[in-house]
């Protein structure tokens, strides 16, 4: 038999299948085979009697395993069509990095035994120093010996190695796979359906699909999820459920450990080789059969697949914005169909393209409009800070926003600060009038580029200089008006030198470690005060969290992106829907230069279903997406000169391809906005299309994209990209 085999090797030069000689494995088998003067892992794409190779130099592969099913193999050729993508680097999205070696490993994990003759003995040889140490004998002892990271994970991760050094326990190496956070699970809650929970669950476990779930924040979604998650259990079926990154927290996965058990894998990034592997293994063997991850866990091995859940499905964290580009929310949607399982999105806040197709019935919508808690949803208090800033204010904290501050601290219950930001955008405004750089030409707002002191547009190219006083009106003191993290913590210190303040961003999130600790410190209240960005707006629950304050609420609207608004809003939302969860009414104040500027307008009450019809027409008039599809080609180069050719040349074949295809909406060549990022020169072909053309040209542009690959020059083609660097 003949194997066409796709090596382990990630280059453009070996992107296609060789031929084998091995027995009739299955599509999808791992082996290894010997290539040029090493000997790879390669998999196994397609079989054939015959070879147009001269049989005598065809060499033999050996069969290791069969880990990829059928369906996945269809999901990565669909994958390698869509987004132009290496075969080899799809799949190895579909495996753990250590099946990328030929020996399957055997994983080990390491026991702590009790070794003395009593506990009272132990107790004494640890001394009263240490109350961590103390608890972890103790419970050592109460279950016989425990594994050294469940230890770890509940008594401080340096507990361990003092106990074994104390010699109070050992160490032995044991064949188990490792459950990662087993000791995490919380209490599990048994409730009563609400009416609109109920129906929810009807609809989707009695209708096709793909469903859109709209639900307010604290609707109960993740109920909902979780109910039919139990009744694909009890057909035997599999679920993959997708959270962003952020949202994996130890609230979240706790609660999935304690309905499902052992059920659940969990794949976020924080486990480490073998832990990936274990559950990656379990889940192949239907060991256990949800999946439970951020956007790589579309790819679990689960092979009586029923049901795909998407969570928070506007988060941008389920685009691919680095190789292997890929959209989830389009994969998953493909993978639902390959193996007949049902699709689930869900969201506060839904993407305006998908809330589109609800809208044009490409899904079903289901909608939860009310919070399960009596406490409902109250008006945003909107406090506009121009009127600070003339008033003398000079401080990013309004009058109204202290006040209730203090009633809230007084009270004893909990606040959370968001400040609003987004990476590396930045942006001028003017404090005085609120004045905003935006490109004449493209009607979007100009980042600020520190390393060349200019505004640029990151949609047409155009730069323009950063004026020395506003505009508008006259102002001197404009700026790029951020207020960073620690001086939101210092001056609230200040104000409030009794209460104990958090802080959680990208720069105190050091582990996983330190990140899960700082929010499971806030949950049981050791501190009042909670500062964050992003990283606090998601998924958490914090009963006694009653104000909410959001700093810069209109931040992200001027940033150059073409769905400022609607991140903003999806931001907005998020975060406000943080207070008042539980059993107390919250309330939440948000800050911002533009009171009435559609987006605070909408998102104070709430009201997406208007925000969206606004939302939608802008859209439509500035021809962005859903109503054209954006494709922007990089092409990058360590000399300038090998990019500025290349992207010349596509350009030309772009153009040329237009002229026989119809006119498209927009087709512009320049320099990224990131002009050199990592040593590389950056240049790009900005193409604005009819979605039903792309579909038409699509094969076109991948073929005069691949042309044009070299190992000068990279060459990358992104879809609907929002962050343009
Ligand atoms: P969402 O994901 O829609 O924001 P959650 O699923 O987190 O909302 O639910 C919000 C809160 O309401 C959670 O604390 C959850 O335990 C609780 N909850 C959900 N459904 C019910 C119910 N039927 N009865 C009582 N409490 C519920
Ligand atoms: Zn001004
Ligand atoms: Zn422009």
């Amino acid at each position: 038999m003949i194997l066409k085999v796709i090596v382990d090797l990630s280059t453009n030069a070996v992107d296609r299948a060789f031929d084998y000689l091995g027995e009739d494995v299955p599509i999808g088998s791992r082996v290894s085979v010997p290539f040029g003067k090493n000997q790879l892992i390669g998999f196994v794409v397609d079989k054939s009697e015959t070879t147009t190779y001269d049989i005598t130099k065809v060499k033999q592969a050996k069969y290791l395993d069969s880990p990829i099913d059928n369906d996945q193999l269809s999901l990565v050729r669909f994958m390698t069509e869509r987004y132009n993508l290496r075969t080899i680097d799809v799949l190895r999205l579909l495996i753990p990095s250590k099946l990328r070696k030929e020996k399957a490993p055997q994983s080990t994990r390491i026991f702590l035994k009790p070794i003395t003759s009593s506990l009272d003995e132990a107790l004494s040889v640890i001394g009263t120093r240490s109350q961590k140490q103390i608890d972890a004998i103790k419970y050592i002892w109460d279950r016989n010996g425990e594994f050294k990271t469940t230890i770890g994970e509940l008594f401080g991760s340096a507990t361990p190695d003092a106990l074994v050094k104390k010699g109070v326990v050992e160490k032995d190496n044991v064949h188990e796979r490792a459950i990662p956070l087993k000791s995490l699970s919380v209490k599990d809650k048994t409730v009563t359906l609400t009416d609109a929970q109920k129906d929810a669950i009807n609809t989707i476990l009695t209708q096709d699909g793909p469903f859109l779930i709209h639900g307010v924040t604290g609707s109960g979604k993740t109920e909902v999820y979780m109910n039919c998650i139990d009744k694909m259990l009890s057909e035997n079926k599999g679920t993959i459920m997708l959270v962003p990154e952020i949202s994996l927290t130890p609230q979240m996965l706790g609660l999935f450990r304690a309905r499902f058990g052992d059920q659940v894998s969990i794949l976020h990034s924080g486990l480490n080789e073998s832990e990936r592997y274990d559950e990656w293994e379990r889940l192949r063997k239907g060991e256990s059969k949800i999946a439970l991850g951020p956007r790589s866990a579309i790819f679990a091995p689960i092979s009586n697949l029923g049901l795909i859940i998407i969570d928070e499905e506007h988060d941008g964290s389920y685009i691919s914005e680095s190789n292997p580009r890929y959209d989830t929310k389009e994969v998953a949607t493909e993978r639902a169909k390959l193996s007949k399982a049902k699709l689930v999105l869900g969201s506060a806040t839904p993407n305006i393209d998908t809330y589109q197709k609800a809208k044009d019935g490409t899904y079903t919508l289901i909608t939860m409009p009310d919070r399960v808690s009596k406490y409902k949803l109250q008006e945003i208090e909107i406090v506009d800070m121009l009127y600070e800033f003339r008033g003398g204010n000079r401080t990013p904290f309004s009058g109204r926003l202290l006040e209730e501050i203090r009633k809230t601290l007084d009270k004893n219950e909990q606040v959370m600060i968001f400040l609003n930001r987004r990476g590396f955008a930045s942006y001028i405004r003017c404090p005085s009038c609120g004045w905003i750089a935006k490109c004449s030409d493209c009607d979007v707002s100009l980042s600020y580029h520190k390393e060349d002191k200019v505004l640029k547009c990151h949609y047409c190219g155009k730069q323009y200089k950063v004026p020395d006083k506003c505009p508008k009106c006259g102002n001197i003191y404009i700026k790029n008006g951020r207020v960073g993290t620690e001086q939101v913590v210092e001056l609230l210190e200040k104000n409030f030198p009794d209460a104990k303040i958090l802080r959680l961003d990208m720069d105190t999130k050091t582990s996983k470690d330190s990140y899960f600790k700082i929010l499971e410190d806030f949950k049981n209240e050791k501190a009042n005060i909670l500062v964050g960005t992003q990283m606090i707006a998601k998924g958490h629950d914090f009963p006694n969290v009653t104000l909410v304050g959001i700093l810069e609420g209109d931040a992200a609207l001027f940033f150059s992106e073409y769905n400022a608004s609607e991140t903003t809003f999806q931001l907005i939302t998020q975060v406000a829907g943080r207070a008042g969860r539980a059993e107390k009414q919250g309330k939440v104040i948000m800050q911002t230069y533009l009171p009435t500027h559609y987006v605070m307008k909408f998102a104070k009450n709430y009201d997406y279903e208007h925000f969206f019809d606004h939302e939608i027409n802008v859209r439509h008039e500035s021809m962005f997406p859903p109503f054209t599809k954006l494709i922007r080609i990089l092409v990058s180069s360590y000399e300038e000169k090998d990019g500025t050719s290349t992207v010349k040349n596509i350009y030309k074949k772009i153009k040329a391809l237009e002229s026989t295809t119809g006119p498209y909406v927009y087709v512009g060549m320049n320099r990224s906005p990131y002009k050199r990022l990592q040593s590389q020169y950056r240049f790009q072909v900005i193409i604005r299309l009819l979605p039903e053309k792309f579909e038409e040209v699509r094969d076109e542009i991948y073929k005069i994209v691949n042309e044009y690959k070299t190992n000068k020059v990279s060459v990358f083609v992104e879809l609907n990209p929002t962050d343009l660097r």
